[in-house]
């Protein structure tokens, strides 16, 4: 599937066979947005690379910061487009937190982004079993690790106090991070988005397939809930 796609030699058996799901591995089809009314359309390329997909996220988080943003696929036009099928070009492993909603700071829309998101951004199995589905099912072109600032689950790991019922079962995938930070909320952080991506680089094989052949990308950043703006983490 590394070959590119000719689509006029697609028969339409062969196009309805993919748009179930039976080919959409490789191929993550970017659909033009739904721009806002007198909006203007960013650029829309015809196949997104991951490192395009990554572009596309980075000026969706700067719209948001610069208070301009598209609201792109918002619409219901946009949900009938993707109800039968979907092929988001970016799969997100975000924290719980209620004031990261991931759409909305990288502006985005039904259908766009496949999107996970758990207390600390822990890679943990059904994490990381989702994550695979959307990268290697659903064609995601990158795997974007988000932290954020104030993590509460980072901090209760670097306190490292009992907590009631199953929260502390968390700790154990943060622990890694809390271990380098010297004892800096900020560090933990970071270091917590790096950690996180090299657990599903690593421990998956599917994910570590696609990654070898250039297919996906990952990235990580955390958010600000000051400004908003999300900040790219070297992994
Ligand atoms: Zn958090």
């Amino acid at each position: 599937m590394s070959n590119p796609i000719d689509r006029r030699s697609w028969s339409r058996r062969q196009w309805m066979s993919w748009a179930t799901g039976a080919g959409a591995a490789a191929v993550a089809m970017w659909r033009v947005p739904a721009l806002a009314q007198g909006s203007t359309p960013p650029p829309v390329p015809k196949e997104i690379t991951p490192d395009a997909a990554l572009d596309l996220l980075a000026k969706g988080n700067q719209r948001f910061v610069e208070g301009k943003t598209l609201a792109p696929n918002r619409n219901m036009a946009r949900l009938k487009e993707v109800a039968p099928k979907q092929a988001p070009f970016a799969a997100f492993l975000g924290c719980a937190d209620s004031r990261v909603p991931i759409e909305i700071v990288f502006d985005q829309g039904f259908g766009d982004v496949f999107v996970t998101r758990i207390a600390g951004n822990v890679a943990d199995p059904a994490i990381i079993g989702s994550l695979e589905f959307g990268c290697l099912v659903l064609g995601a072109k990158v795997l974007y690790v988000l932290g954020h600032s104030s993590c509460g689950a980072v901090a209760a790991t670097l306190k490292g106090d009992a907590m009631p019922g199953q929260i502390s079962t968390l700790y154990q995938h943060i622990r890694p991070a809390v271990k380098v930070s010297q004892g800096s909320l900020d560090t933990a952080i970071r270091e917590n988005v790096k950690h996180q991506a090299s657990v599903l680089a690593e421990a998956s094989t599917v994910l570590a397939g696609l990654l070898k052949d250039g297919k996906l990308k990952v990235a990580g950043g955390v958010y600000d809930l000051q400004s908003g703006k999300v900040a790219p983490v070297a992994l």
